[in-house]
C-alpha cells in the first residue's frame, strides 16, 4: 500500500529518508497512518536529538512539528508502518505481539529510525487502545536522555506532545506521544516471530538485513565456524553483556525484560516501570506487576542470558548447528563478568585489574546491602572522599562503621598499589551525581499534569550532564523522601 501524498496533511521539512526496514516487505509490517489526537500541545523537546537527526531545533518549536509528532500530519517522505513481532513475556511464550501503539515513520538518510509511540491502534494492538499516557511518556523521555547522559546505549527521545484526549488506565489519564529515535527498533522478538511461525525465508531475510546494516563484520568472520548467523548471535550476546554490566554498575532496573523488549543492537529500549536504585537492595523489584520478582535488579544479568537463549533458538534454523549456537552464547558468560568488573573498578577509581579487586567489590556491595545505603550517593561521596581525603561523609552512610573502616583500609591499600594519581577525576566521571530517581520523575509528572513543564526541563538539563555538579541543584541529588518508597509503578502505561 502506498500512502497518498496529501498536501493538506504533509509537512515538508526537507528531511531525507532511506527506508531500510520497509524494504523487508509486507510480511514484516503493516503500513498505516497514525491516528490523530485533538488539541495537541508541547510537553518536552530535545534540541540534541533534533540535531542528531538533522532537524532544525527551531522548527521543533513550530506548530507544524507539533502536529507532525502527534501524528496529525505526515512528514513528507515518511512511510509509516507498524512491525510484527512475538516474544516471551515473564518467561512464557506470548505468541504474536508487535507494535501495538508505536508507528515507525521511517529511517532518515542518516540511518536513524523515527517512531511515534502512542500514535493509535495498529493491527497488533490486541486489546490495547494504541495510546500512551502523559505519565509514562515523561518517564520514557527523561530516562532515554538520562541513559544517554550516563553513556549507556539507549533509544533516544526527540519530543513529547500531549493532548487532552482521555485514556483509561487505573484511572482516567490523558494521551501523549513520545517520538523515539534509534538506529533500529528490531527486537529479539522479531526473530522469534518468524522462527515460531516456521517462516524460514523471512527469518533469513531479517537476519541478513540486520547483519548487512548493523553487523557487517559477521560476514567473512573466522570465529564460530565462519558462520555469519552464529557470529550475529555472538555479537548480540556481547553487546547485551556489556549493556547488562552498565545497568548493574549504575543501579538501573529495567523492570520488563521480556524478549520483545530486548534490542538486537544491545540498546536499552521500552522504558516502562524502570527504576534507579535508591538504597542498594540487590533483590529489588521495581515493577509492581512482577509478583514473582523475575526481573529483580540482581537477576537482570541472568535474565538477559535467558533471553539470548531464546534468540539462539530462533536463529538455530539459520545457524544449523547447535554446538555453534552454544559457542556463540558462551561469550556472554565471559564478557559480562569482565565488563562488570571493569565498570566497578572504574567506580572505585582503579585503573587496572589487580589481585584482590574482586574481593573488594564483593565486599562493598555486601556492606551497601547490609546497611541499606543509598547506591548513587555512596559512589558520589566516595569519589569526593578520594579527591579530598576526607572519608567522614562516606562513613556517615553506614550503621556498621567498623566493617566499613575495615573495607576502607583494603581499599586505600589497593588505591595506593594501583598508583593512579587522578583516581578521583575518573571516579567523578564514572559515578553520577544525578540519576532519574522515581520520586524526581514523579514530581515532574505531577507538575506536568497541571500544565507546568519546568520540572521536566530542569531534570532534563541535569540528567543530560549527570556527572557535572550543577550548583544550586543539590536537592535533585539528595536522599529520596520517605514517600518515594510508596511509589508503585506497574506495567500500566
Ligand atoms: P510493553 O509491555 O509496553 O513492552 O508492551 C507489550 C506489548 O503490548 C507490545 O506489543 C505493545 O505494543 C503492546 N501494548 C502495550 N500497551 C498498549 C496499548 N495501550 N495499546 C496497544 N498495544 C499496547
Ligand atoms: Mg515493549
Amino acid at each position: 500500500m502506498n500512502l497518498p501524498a496529501d498536501s493538506d496533511t504533509t509537512a515538508d521539512i526537507g528531511l531525507a529518508w532511506n527506508h531500510g526496514f520497509a524494504t523487508l516487505g509486507p510480511d514484516f509490517f503493516t503500513e498505516l497512518r497514525p491516528t490523530p489526537l485533538p488539541a495537541p500541545h508541547w510537553v518536552g523537546t530535545s534540541a540534541a536529538v533534533a540535531r542528531l537527526i538533522g532537524l532544525d531545533p527551531a522548527w521543533l518549536e513550530s506548530d507544524e512539528a507539533l502536529q507532525a509528532f502527534t501524528g496529525n500530519v505526515l512528514l513528507a517522505g515518511s512511510r509509516p508502518l507498524a512491525s510484527v513481532y512475538s516474544g516471551h513475556q515473564f518467561g512464557v511464550w506470548a505468541g504474536q505481539l508487535g507494535d501495538g501503539r508505536a508507528i515507525l515513520l521511517g529511517e532518515t538518510a542518516g540511518g536513524l529510525e523515527i517512531q511515534l509511540k502512542g500514535a493509535g491502534r495498529t493491527p497488533y494492538s490486541r486489546m490495547g487502545d494504541g495510546r500512551a499516557v502523559l505519565r509514562s511518556s515523561i518517564r520514557e523521555f527523561l530516562c532515554s536522555e538520562a541513559m544517554h547522559g550516563l553513556g549507556i546505549p539507549t533509544s533516544r527521545a526527540l519530543c513529547i506532545t500531549g493532548s487532552p484526549a482521555p485514556v483509561r488506565r487505573e484511572e482516567i489519564e490523558t494521551a501523549s506521544v513520545v517520538t523515539r529515535v534509534a538506529p533500529s527498533f528490531v527486537r529479539f522478538g522479531h526473530f522469534e516471530h518468524f522462527a515460531a511461525n516456521d517462516l524460514q525465508p523471512q527469518l533469513r531475510a531479517l537476519a541478513d538485513y540486520v547483519i548487512d546494516r548493523y553487523y557487517p563484520e559477521c560476514r567473512g568472520t573466522t570465529e564460530v565456524g565462519g558462520n555469519a548467523y552464529a557470529a550475529l548471535l555472538q555479537a548480540v550476546s556481547e553487546r547485551t553483556a556489556r549493556l547488562m554490566a552498565q545497568w548493574q554498575a549504575v543501579g538501573f532496573c529495567h523492570g520488563v525484560m521480556n524478549t520483545d523488549n530486548m534490542s538486537i543492537l544491545g540498546l536499552t529500549i521500552d522504558y516502562g516501570p524502570f527504576q534507579f536504585l535508591d538504597a542498594f537492595v540487590p533483590g529489588h523489584v521495581c515493577n509492581h506487576s512482577d509478583t514473582q520478582g523475575r526481573y529483580a535488579y540482581n537477576r537482570q544479568p541472568n535474565v538477559a542470558y535467558w533471553n539470548l537463549f531464546c534468540l539462539a533458538q530462533a536463529l538455530l534454523p539459520l545457524i544449523g548447528d547447535q554446538e555453534l549456537a552454544k559457542q556463540a552464547l558462551e561469550s556472554y558468560k565471559s564478557v559480562f563478568p569482565e565488563e562488570f568488573m571493569a565498570r566497578m573498578r572504574a567506580k572505585l577509581g582503579l585503573a587496572g585489574a589487580s589481585e584482590g579487586d574482586g574481593q573488594l567489590i564483593d565486599g562493598i556491595l555486601l556492606l551497601l546491602a547490609r546497611n541499606g545505603v543509598d547506591y548513587t550517593i555512596f559512589w558520589r561521596r566516595l569519589s569526593h572522599a578520594v579527591a579530598g581525603r576526607d572519608f567522614e561523609p562516606v562513613r556517615d552512610l553506614f550503621a556498621d562503621r567498623a566493617a566499613l573502616d575495615q573495607w576502607l583500609l583494603s581499599y586505600s591499600e589497593l588505591l595506593t598499589l594501583d598508583g593512579q594519581a587522578p583516581a578521583a577525576d575518573l571516579m567523578l566521571k564514572t559515578n553520577p551525581k544525578f540519576v532519574l530517581r522515581n520520586h524526581l520523575g514523579e514530581q515532574a509528572i505531577r507538575a506536568a499534569k497541571l500544565g507546568d513543564f519546568s520540572e521536566l526541563q530542569t531534570l532534563q538539563r541535569l540528567l543530560e550532564y549527570p556527572f557535572d555538579e550543577h550548583p544550586g541543584h543539590d536537592a535533585y541529588a539528595a536522599f529520596p523522601p520517605d514517600w518515594a518508597s510508596s511509589i508503585e509503578i506497574s506495567c500500566s502505561s
